[in-house]
């Protein structure tokens, strides 16, 4: 209680520094969305410059998220010089509210042109200041928004924000038209499950593969996995758990709600777990939490692993951006009650969320989109490429009601009997869980399970508040103009029920049938990122996201951009630092062996009196065979990396096909020899740590 939110200029904190008038005013701009009065800036800064230095901070931070998926800060000092060469401690509120760093540096997408340099950051007050202890260093970070000189987002939160204002509004009308005549905002509320892999420091410092693109580029698969099943909520390792002990501790000084912890399934995998927050705390504290792992794990001698795939064969990592609606007076919109059947104004959010999902399913798996996912999604770990909606038994058999007229009574859970007397008899849920649903109601909230684990949770956010707003605004056209509120009330539940039950899967999603099925239903399969960002630059996305005014046509040409080529690069690395492996490393290595091998060889054979080479000549032919392969693997890769790098023309798309059909693909085979020949070679002689050392020696 008495560390949490130590660091952070929370409510409490305002309200003991800040006047009155100032404090009450600043809640409002908060609490109810409305613009700030510039004169509270200056006395704010003020404050928070006080609080600020008494804690040991020397300097502030603009603190923002450009485009490159991590967070981004440029330290300036709070000192200013004084006529008697002495200098004082100044933060004045225009600092406080407006930055221009130097954005030239930072994707845009062609937003700009290189030599227009100007960027500006923006104080976001709904997200509280906080301080960032680096190693004793402590620094005032204010969480902003940045965009062009020509006020073009640049950023993650910007569209983030514009996306809750516009679901805020769509759900105000449509509850004004159920009647709620108190409720004044609406907030999408997220809560991210962030799994990810420690693997100790003295092996990740001999992967150049992990070092340079966060994930194993080959590694032969251990004698042991994960198939024992034995690691999933297994004890804790001690080593593990001081980790996560200073981890909780750093979160809760930052005011993050860590809460959860626990092994995954993979070994060396773990999982933490926030109390959910507004979508715009939740994203800024998740980059923060990321973040933070990574600091805290190297004080462990650990390193912390977010790529979505760091080993092949053991499971990957995702987030499960948990996510839902409230009004700000606290009810969950999604919250179904005892008797979701007569709970008209939730299942009108229920249905609103299923025709946004389906309508929109393209946009949101490409919200999901990186190059480390394209290693999950569709493998029997992650949910598939296809986006589906797990309801459960209840809401399941409540849609098919709706669809055939009306619902009429809700499914019960009743209880448990262990079979034990002294066990107490458990109250069973309405519905099972579903682990394979791309997107599953779990109770009162929807869980979206492809989030890649390492990506800024904003984007899928901004997608699915979008969305929801859309549908939101089609029933509120509806239901504010009608003379009989019921009669069209039912109508549009049972036009949602017939039109988009194809949505709605509750089986295994893992299996051959639901691919099957799910073609045969026309929803959309796309396997991997190249094909899943156009998504965001068809006419039909363009019209959404600009009619609620979130993206601009340039800002979603940009977006598309940006990540396109985010592609492009993340392989070219992973080609690059493969073929430098490959020859620096492995070769080298295989060539010792096999130096011995023959060495051996002749030793045996100059012995005489029939001795038996026969080993010695079967693994010498073997290894022969393989690192002639793998040589010529290796040539192959060079030369199509090579070919990528100077393709002819500027489509980016035509460029990320190239790079995933063409250079993605040679490295795998690539990968295939160099295992294989880890199999064989001599232990001493292999010269990077194997998956048994990372993954188990914890
Ligand atoms: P599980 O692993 O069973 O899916 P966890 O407890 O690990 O569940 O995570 C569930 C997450 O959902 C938590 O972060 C929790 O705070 C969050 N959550 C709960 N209610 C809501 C809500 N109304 N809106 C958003 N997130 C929520
Ligand atoms: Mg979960």
């Amino acid at each position: 209680m008495d560390i949490f939110g130590s660091n952070v200029f929370n409510d409490q904190v305002m309200k003991e520094r800040l006047p009155k008038n100032v404090y009450k005013s600043l809640r409002n701009t908060i609490d109810n969305g409305l613009p700030l009065d510039p004169a509270v800036a200056d006395v704010v800064a003020n404050a928070l410059k006080d609080w600020a230095i008494e804690k040991g901070a020397t300097h502030f931070t603009h603190w923002f998220q450009p485009m490159t998926g991590i967070t981004a800060e440029k330290h300036d000092s709070f000192i200013s010089p004084t006529s008697d060469g002495r200098v004082i401690m100044e933060f004045s509120g225009k600092e406080l509210i407006k930055g221009e760093p130097d954005a030239s540096s930072f994707p845009s997408g062609g937003l700009r042109a290189t030599f227009e340099a100007r960027g500006y950051t923006a104080w976001d007050c709904t997200s509280p200041a906080f301080l960032k202890d680096d190693g004793g260093v402590v620094t005032l970070c204010i969480p902003t928004a940045f965009c062009s000189y020509n006020g073009e987002a640049l950023d993650q939160k910007t569209p983030l924000l514009r996306s809750m204002e516009a679901l805020s509004n769509q759900a105000l009308r449509v509850l004004r038209s159920f009647g709620n005549t108190t409720a004044n905002r609406v907030v999408s509320t997220v809560g991210p499950e962030q799994e990810y892999f420690l693997i100790d420091k003295k092996f990740f410092e001999k992967r150049l593969d992990l070092m340079l693109t966060g994930r194993t580029l080959f590694g032969a698969k251990p004698p042991k996995g994960q198939e024992l099943e034995d690691q999933y909520f297994g004890s804790i390792k001690e080593r593990v758990a001081a980790y996560m002990k200073e981890l909780n501790t750093e979160l809760w000084k930052l005011g993050i709600l860590a809460k959860t912890q626990h092994n995954e399934v993979a070994p060396g995998q773990f999982e933490i777990a926030p109390i959910f927050a507004s979508t715009n705390i939740a994203t800024d504290h998740n980059q923060l939490v990321m973040d933070v792992m990574k600091k805290v794990a190297l004080r462990h001698d650990l390193v912390c692993l977010l790529h979505e795939k760091p080993f092949a064969g053991v499971n990957g990592s995702g987030k499960h951006n948990n996510w839902s609606m409230s009004t700000n007076d606290g009810q969950n919109l999604l919250e179904p009650g005892n008797n979701p059947h007569e709970n008209a104004q939730f299942l009108t959010f229920l249905s609103a969320v299923i025709k946004a999902v389906d309508d929109y399913a393209d946009l949101l798996r490409a919200s999901a989109a990186n190059a480390g996912n394209d290693h999950r999604l569709g493998a029997n770990e992650a949910p598939p490429a296809i986006i589906s909606i797990f309801l459960g038994d209840q809401l399941s058999d409540i849609i098919d009601q709706l669809a055939n007229g009306g619902a009429k009574d809700s499914k019960q859970g009743g209880t448990i009997n262990v079979g034990v007397s002294t066990l107490p008899i458990l109250k069973k849920d309405s519905t099972d869980r579903n682990r394979t649903s791309p997107f599953a109601f779990t109770g009162n909230k929807f869980e979206f399970r492809m989030v890649p684990s390492s990506l800024s949770i904003s984007g899928p956010n901004i997608v699915l508040n979008t969305i929801v707003a859309e549908v939101l605004s089609q029933i509120a056209d509806r239901l504010e103009n009608t003379k009989d509120f019921d009669m069209e009330l039912k109508a549009i539940l049972k036009e949602i029920a017939v039109n988009h039950k194809r949505i709605v899967f509750d089986g295994n999603n893992y299996t051959e049938e639901w691919v099957a099925e799910a073609e045969k239903r026309g929803l959309p399969h796309i396997r991997s990122m190249v094909d899943a960002i156009p998504a965001f630059i068809t006419e039909k996305a363009i019209n959404l996201f600009s009619k609620h005014g979130v993206f601009s046509k340039t800002e979603l040409h940009s977006r598309y951009e940006i990540r396109l080529e985010q592609y492009c690069k993340q392989i070219n690395i992973e080609a690059l630092t493969m073929i430098n492996m490959g020859k620096r490393q492995i070769l080298p290595a295989v060539l010792k062996y096999v130096g011995s091998l023959a060495d051996s060889l002749i030793a045996v054979k100059n012995a005489g009196a029939g001795a038996d080479i026969s080993v010695q000549e079967g693994l010498l032919k073997e290894i022969s065979g393989l690192m002639a392969s793998m040589k010529q693997r290796l040539a192959n890769l060079e030369l199509v990396t090579d070919e990528a790098n100077n393709l002819e023309g500027d489509d980016i798309f035509e460029k990320g096909k190239f790079y995933r059909d063409f250079v993605f693909t040679a490295m795998q085979s690539l990968r295939q020899d160099i295992d294989q020949l880890e199999n064989l070679v001599d232990a001493d002689l292999w010269p990077v740590p194997t998956y048994a050392q990372m993954l188990f020696m914890l």
